[in-house]
């Protein structure tokens, strides 16, 4: 039974960790409190070499990290001063583990869920297919939810992707982000989008629900622990009514 829960804020992402809280308070059983950044809180010693190690390389190359030196340093670099790292992708599980080793030992009990709102993209290796898959959230302890992974892990809708291509035909280059945001119908979360606080709600739910019941996401699209693939419906699930399926709205419910 999951007692207290701390989530960990991203302070360098617009994702409101006290809004969250509030509203994860509103419905679990447990007591919530909000911690500023892991990385802050925990700084074991060889944290930049854990997360050199768990670099992703290439999108289908399943071997992550490099041991070059520049490689540590730029991992130093974004321990200390996160507002400037960006565009590497992570093995989420890795991460996790070295998040996990972090953890005060007085504090690494289940009943103790620890939830990282983390400022990094994160995926994991697709055995089925072969390459690796950008995630929200790995659930675990302690539970990861990506800021930016909100923006890119779901597939945009298919004219977002035509644009991208028809620029590139007609231009010969790929068309900044926030031009091709600002030209594509069709619902997507951009990059600092305003309902980013928001549409966390139901993962940081969903790391509470993976350890207080070892069930993970839910299969229902209607439901706030649905693990969306595509923005559409990432949207449907975390930002309309209702917030939950009728088996979670039982628990999670009004
Ligand atoms: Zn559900």
């Amino acid at each position: 039974m999951v007692d207290h829960v701390s989530l960990y804020r991203a302070p360098t992402t617009v994702a409101d960790g006290d809004a969250v809280a509030d509203w994860l308070h509103e419905r679990i059983d447990a007591s919530v409190a909000v911690r500023d950044r892991f990385l802050e809180c925990y700084r074991i010693e060889g944290l930049p070499e854990w997360f050199a190690e768990a670099r992703v390389r290439s999108p289908y190359e399943r071997a992550t990290g490099t041991t070059m030196l520049g490689t540590i340093r730029y991992e130093e670099r974004a321990l200390e001063h996160p507002e400037r790292e960006g565009g590497v992708l992570y093995d989420g599980h890795q991460i996790q583990q070295a998040l996990n080793a972090a953890l005060p030992e007085t504090e690494s009990e289940l009943e103790h869920a620890h939830v990282v709102l983390l400022d990094r993209a994160i995926g994991t290796w697709g055995e089925h297919d072969g390459r690796w898959h950008k995630r929200v959230a790995v659930l675990g302890q302690p539970a990861i939810v990506s800021v930016p992974g909100l923006y890119e892990a779901p597939a945009k809708p298919e004219a977002y992707y035509r644009e991208k291509q028809t620029h590139a035909l007609l231009s010969g280059d790929v068309p900044p982000r926030e031009v091709l945001e600002n030209q594509v119908g069709g619902e997507f979360l951009i990059e600092a989008d305003p309902r980013t606080t928001d549409a966390l709600k139901g993962y940081v739910l969903a790391a509470y629900h993976y350890l207080e019941t070892g069930e993970a996401f839910c299969e229902n699209d209607g439901c706030r622990l649905f693990d969306a693939h595509y923005h559409e419906d990432l949207i449907a699930a975390q930002l309309r009514e209702p917030e939950f399926c009728k088996e979670h709205a039982a628990l999670y419910g009004d």
